[in-house]
């Protein structure tokens, strides 16, 4: 799948589109959710063009790889979510349900979150 410039979150990493910022790097910015789905909801995203963790993990740098993660770890730490844990979630292709062509993980968190799935 071609990468597609028009998706909501190339938007907002042009700052066409503003978010609600919780931490940004050179490899990545996190910011909350739009339409939470827990007490914290975050995304974080890779500052650069993949679309989702298949694509990313094919093709990304070792270091956009390495600094992706520890963005995603970082977020959680500043979240202060380390002790009372938290779910990342990466949506991938048509069975998960991606919405948005732009890898993000999901850091959910702020309460007991119950089932990893719905059934
Ligand atoms: P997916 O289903 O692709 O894993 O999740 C996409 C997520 O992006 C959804 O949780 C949705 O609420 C969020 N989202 C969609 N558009 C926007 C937006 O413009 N701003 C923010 N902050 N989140 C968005």
């Amino acid at each position: 799948m071609a990468y597609d410039q028009n998706n909501v979150f190339a938007k907002i990493l042009r700052g066409e589109i503003p978010c609600d910022k919780i931490y940004e790097d050179d490899f990545a910015l996190a910011f909350n959710d739009i339409n939470a789905q827990a007490p914290v909801h975050v995304l974080v995203i890779p500052k650069a063009d993949y679309v989702s963790m298949a694509d990313f993990s094919a093709n990304a740098s070792a270091d956009l790889l390495a600094g992706f993660f520890r963005a995603v770890g970082e977020t959680a730490r500043i979240l202060g979510l380390e002790g009372d844990g938290y779910r990342l979630i990466a949506n991938t292709g048509s069975n998960a349900h991606q919405e948005v062509p732009h890898l993000h993980f999901h850091i959910l968190s702020g309460k007991k979150l119950g089932p990893m799935l719905s059934r």
